[in-house]
């Protein structure tokens, strides 16, 4: 079929329109480039918009703060996989990204005397590990909807243009240089063409990999596809994290704020457990640490419920008054998808898939880079990433909660400052002819009239039952070869794949396809991964590698995909062990206790 193409030609275009894609198209527009915001949803119901927490930063309003305690908490939090440079470039311009989103409007929670309000999470310290710090600067549970909101407000008082609900398909590379992307508008079919000099990639995370997990149906991590395609690598997979808090059954979450505001777990005994598990921070130790206790618990038998198998939130305790004014949403969410009043009852919990540390390897401006002629640094031209879809590494082995919403905005900033370093306003692009695209649209055209007898949902659901099977909580090398040799056969079966509707308007079905085609290769490369990185570190638990080995693994992992095969080839890249200026030291490896 030949398919009507309409051409566009930007100096920079932006996938995604959630925190990180929003805060990144603004800063573009701000500095006079014409920019194009292309989102498959519409910008405030991107995943963002699910953010209750609150995002960190040592405003110092509550209690005494640093950034330099924030980047100690950052590195320990990320278990020494996290790149320095990049953690300190976060932490210190964090406070005044915040600051930006207030004046722009973001309507956060006050203190008495009328400053942004702030709540200790989990993981941050004051004074380099000695007990909580108010660091998470909050709008009730609803932070993230209210950044969402005024970031898109802004965005287009600054001109950007936005493209929505067009589907990314594929980048337009030419010789290793991005210059492009082409898209599907959904509702009318056509096919457009975005010429650019920058393209900046903020699709989100791919917890729908998984079978349970907080986030969106959308979140099915079509940047980390396009850039398999592109033959470019993405890094650190097998850090997956599990929240604490997903409501049993449904998988809804509950912030780590409700811990932040006074909730505690218990066990059947009615014990508070994470007494023994970490003694000093108890529920406010890092996601990692508490997911496996409360895994640990459910496997010695002292689970609650008829099975067994889950754990109690308690908010009981604390006055209705406050779950009103600083928990309203999730009090709603338990009751909605728990039955639950959380005046008076505990919330029935379970560790659930939340985010993904790894993803696009950038550096700290939002340049991605790959490993080319021994240079593990090696930038992409023409392409960036940001957001959840990015890896920077700041979060490393394991990401704090609230650290996300933060490095949306501070790395979304510098993004849109490095832009127009890069790219001249209104530079004409080069002809590079028309194969690029014609691969994309064979792609396309492949899977709109593949007439094989297995449904998208049923490849689907085998990937997701293997994920959360086999790349759980607690990993061992039997369960995660069982998961690679799953996800094999799985990636060879979808060569099987049916699509019935062959339209090009509102075609969910071909939509879910290609969804699932970048799920998929995600999926294979963070089995992979997990089965390779033989030792334990933050969010990785290797039942039999049960310790951190800083000698052999204190490397990231790239990951290629043969998407022709499903074969993977793995290769390093060191963490970066210095720091972005002369302020702050390294922070060298210790023993990571909470
Ligand atoms: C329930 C929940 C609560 C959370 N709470 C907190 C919190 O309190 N604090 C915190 O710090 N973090 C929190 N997180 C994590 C944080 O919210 C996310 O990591 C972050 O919002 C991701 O933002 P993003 O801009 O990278 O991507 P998203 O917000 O996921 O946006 C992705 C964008 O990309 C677009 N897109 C994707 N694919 C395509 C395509 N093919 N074509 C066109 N457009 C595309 C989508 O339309 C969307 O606009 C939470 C996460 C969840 C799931």
């Amino acid at each position: 079929m030949t398919y009507k193409i309409i051409e566009h030609e930007y100096d920079v275009v932006v996938v995604g329109a959630g925190g990180a894609g929003l805060r990144a198209a603004l800063g573009c527009g701000q500095s006079g480039l014409k920019t194009a915001c292309i989102t498959k949803v519409f910008p405030t119901r991107s995943h963002t918009v699910a953010a209750q927490g609150g995002v960190a930063a040592s405003l110092g309003n509550m209690s005494e703060d640093k950034w330099q305690w924030h980047m100690y908490d950052t590195v320990k939090g990320s278990d020494w996989l996290g790149d320095q440079d990049a953690i300190e470039y976060l932490v210190r311009n964090a406070p005044d990204a915040v600051y930006e989103l207030e004046h722009w409007g973001v309507p956060f929670s006050r203190t008495e005397d009328g400053k942004i309000y702030q709540r200790p999470f989990g993981g941050m310290t004051k004074n380099f590990g000695e007990g909580p710090v108010q660091r998470t600067c909050a709008a009730a549970d609803r932070t993230g909807h209210a950044m969402l909101h005024t970031l898109y407000g802004q965005s287009l008082k600054e001109d950007v243009e936005f493209f929505i609900e067009y589907f990314a398909l594929d980048l337009i590379m030419d010789d290793g240089v991005c210059r492009g992307v082409t898209c599907w508008k959904l509702d009318d079919g056509t096919i457009h063409v975005f010429r650019a000099h920058l393209v900046i990639l903020a699709t989100g995370g791919y917890g729908r990999a998984y079978f349970s997990a907080t986030s969106a149906h959308t979140c099915t991590g079509d940047g980390g596809g396009m850039v398999l395609r592109a033959g470019l690598p993405l890094q650190d997979l097998e850090f997956v994290q599990f929240h604490p808090t997903g409501i049993y059954g449904s998988g809804c979450l509950i912030t780590e704020g409700a811990r932040g505001e006074g909730g505690y777990l218990t066990n059947s005994a009615g014990e508070r457990f994470m007494e023994r598990y970490a003694p000093s921070a108890k529920d406010l130790a890092s996601r990692d640490v508490v997911s496996r206790s409360m895994t640990m618990e459910i496997r010695e038998g002292r689970g609650v419920g008829p099975d067994k198998d889950h754990i109690f939130l308690h908010l009981d305790h604390l006055p209705p008054d406050l779950l009103h004014k600083r928990l309203p949403g999730i009090s709603e969410s338990a009751k909605i998808f728990a039955g639950v009043d959380v005046t008076k009852e505990p919330i029935p919990v379970i560790p659930t898939v939340h985010y993904n540390m790894g993803g696009i390897p950038t550096n700290y401006h939002g340049e991605v880079v790959t490993l080319k002629d021994g240079n593990p640094d090696a930038v992409v031209p023409g392409l960036m990433a940001v957001g959840e879809a990015a890896c920077v590494s700041v979060h490393g082995a394991n990401r704090l909660g609230s650290n996300s919403l933060i490095d949306l905005v501070v790395f979304g900033r510098a993004a849109g400052k490095r832009a127009p370093e890069l790219v001249k306003a209104g530079e004409p692009h080069k002809d590079i002819g028309k194969t690029a695209v014609e691969g994309h649209l064979a792609r396309l055209d492949k899977f709109r009239t593949a007439s094989g007898s297995t449904p998208t949902a049923d490849l689907r659901l085998r990937m997701q039952r293997a994920m959360q099977e086999d790349a759980a909580v607690f990993r061992t090398g039997e369960t995660l070869q069982q998961g690679v040799n799953r996800l094999a056969e799985i990636y060879t079966a979808s060569s099987d794949i049916g699509i019935k509707d062959r339209g090009m308007i509102w075609n969910t079905d071909l939509l879910e396809a290609l969804e699932y085609d970048n799920l998929i290769g995600q999926a294979v490369i963070t089995v992979n991964s997990a089965l390779n990185r033989q030792e334990s570190r933050g969010a990785h638990a290797r039942e039999d590698f049960p310790n951190r080995d800083d000698d052999k693994w204190m490397k990231h992992t790239l990951m290629w995909l043969d998407t022709k095969t499903g074969a993977v080839t793995a290769d390093y890249r060191p963490v970066h062990t210095y720091t972005m200026t002369n302020d702050i030291a390294y922070i060298a490896p210790k023993a990571r206790v909470y």
